[in-house]
């Protein structure tokens, strides 16, 4: 009963294939097609709407340059090809939060299309996950449902909304997390979406499949469902693992699998059914006829191209060949852009020389900020949103001069994280904090040959026993006598004058 032969593996073996859509809300300053403002958010309903976005007969679609840019712009980081014609097409559907009784959306010519982004995964590798396409869109309004009646708010209606598509390349709820994080990295470095996911600025929708090992032997797929507007990345992880389960279990005891849009039921941690899925077909694409086709020229491109900022990838093997960072903390660093400013503007204040390097001065400062910094930064804000860095107190020079503080041995590393946090909370320089609370090393041989004398005399005992022979004493005064300095006894200095007293007056 043991021995299973290849053949039953094959079928009994089940592989999960996952294509995940993100939808992310461009940050321009007006919609789509109109001059209304996007700053919908908090806004009182209907408010931010006018007879384009209102879909009121006869209006014309005006092309928001700058959200054309930003796809742009994006596809160019996710090494897309740009196309040099995109054409808009209505996607018809009626729905109370669409107006028009279409959306304006792109099918056939997208801006961009065969893309990719290489993603890290927990187990330290990296994985290339194709991107199938990125288009341009805009956002549909909100229904919100009260008592017996529903209502319609607007303001979301029209707001440009870039819609990402990859390939069939995930395999795993981990690779899906791993890929929504670098994708959402990029977006924040290129200044283009928001990543707030709680706000409803980047919204996930993965279709979930799973088939056998003979099905992909055969190049065959499964029946996929589609799980619609997941809000966070957890959400995003337990959907794929929950439909997992659902459909082998379904497939192991004969059943079939629907093709159907799901929603994610975070209380009862499981997917519901939403509507059967439309196929392309439903929607009845076809060119936008009140928008021309839109020409991109390689000189656009160029132009665009020329305002990528550094991207993730690149900034962490910067770190890591230039400045000796561990790929662990590269990672964290890179992770928000805002954080890698930070990083690098005080590694040049620190010391970023070949020599700084080569005494591990960028790692050591990468230490502190991980540790002591995030901890703080943690502990201080909602969540655990490392952007917070941008807002807090602490200037990269001055976090700094606190680590030249601790190597220069004007403070110890336990007095360096007692000023942190003083510098976290007060903003003062460091060495203000040090002069003002005292907090300096103690090397005056004065001072220190006072406190071995206290301790001496009074641990009459130990002194005996150490100067017959019980050298391991030598820790216990140690001890007594960086007490006796309230822990600001220089270390090297009190060593070096107790190895004296102790030895000298026998
Ligand atoms: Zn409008």
């Amino acid at each position: 009963m043991q021995s299973t032969s290849a053949a039953e593996s094959q079928d009994t073996q089940y592989e999960l294939v996952v294509g995940m859509e993100v939808h992310a809300q461009l940050l321009t300053n007006s919609k789509m097609f109109c001059s209304c403002a996007t700053d919908y958010a908090g806004a009182p309903a209907n408010t931010r709407v006018c007879p384009v976005c209102l879909g009121m007969p006869g209006m014309l679609p005006v092309i928001n340059q700058a959200a054309v840019d930003s796809t742009i712009r994006t596809g160019l980081a996710l090494n897309c090809e740009i196309a040099e014609r995109a054409v808009f097409d209505r996607k018809n559907y009626t729905y109370p939060d669409l107006p028009k009784g279409y959306q304006i959306s792109q099918y056939e010519l997208p801006f961009c299309q065969h893309g990719g982004v290489d993603i890290d995964l927990p187990d330290g590798t990296t994985k290339h996950i194709r991107i199938r396409r990125a288009h341009l869109e805009e956002d549909t309004g909100k229904t919100i449902h009260s008592g017996l009646y529903s209502l319609v708010d607007l303001n979301r209606a029209g707001v440009p909304l870039l819609e990402i598509v990859t390939e069939a390349d995930i395999h795993s709820a981990d690779e899906a997390y791993a890929y929504l994080t670098k994708l959402r990295t990029i977006l924040r470095y290129l200044g283009v979406n928001s990543g707030d996911m709680e706000k409803g600025a980047l919204r996930c929708e993965p279709n979930i499949s799973v088939r056998t090992l003979a099905q992909k032997a055969r190049g065959e797929y499964g029946v996929k469902v589609e799980v619609k507007n997941l809000n966070s990345f957890r959400a995003v992880r337990s959907a794929i693992a929950y439909e997992q389960a659902r459909q082998i279990e379904l497939l192991e005891n004969g059943g079939v699998v629907e093709q159907v849009n799901m929603g994610w039921d975070e209380q009862r941690q499981c997917t519901v059914l939403q509507r059967s899925k439309e196929s392309a077909h439903d929607y009845r694409y076809f060119p936008e006829p009140d928008l021309p086709p839109m020409q991109i020229t390689q000189a656009q491109v160029a132009a665009l191209r020329q305002t990528l900022p550094e991207l993730p990838d690149a900034k962490r093997a910067r770190y890591m060949q230039g400045w000796n960072i561990r790929a662990v903390d590269a990672d964290i660093l890179t992770s928000e852009s805002l954080v890698a400013d930070f990083f690098e503007t005080a590694v040049q204040a620190y010391g970023a020389s070949a020599a700084d390097v080569k005494a591990g001065k960028p790692q050591r400062l990468a230490n502190w900020l991980t540790s002591e910094f995030f901890r703080l930064l943690y502990a201080d804000g909602e969540g655990q949103d490392l952007r917070q860095i941008a807002t807090v107190k602490v200037q990269p020079a001055q976090f700094a001069a606190l680590l030249t503080l601790v190597d220069d041995k004007v403070i110890n590393m336990t007095t360096g994280k007692k000023v942190l946090e003083t510098m976290y909370a007060s903003g003062d320089d460091p060495h203000a904090v040090v002069d003002r609370e005292g907090l300096a090393l103690v090397s005056d041989t004065s001072v220190i040959d006072d406190a071995i004398a206290q301790v001496l005399a009074a641990n009459p005992s130990e002194l005996t026993r150490y100067r017959d022979g019980e050298t391991k004493l030598f820790g216990f005064f140690m001890g007594q006598v960086m007490r006796a300095t309230k822990g600001q006894g220089d270390p090297d200095a009190v060593r070096q004058q107790l190895q004296t007293l102790l030895n000298n007056e026998a």
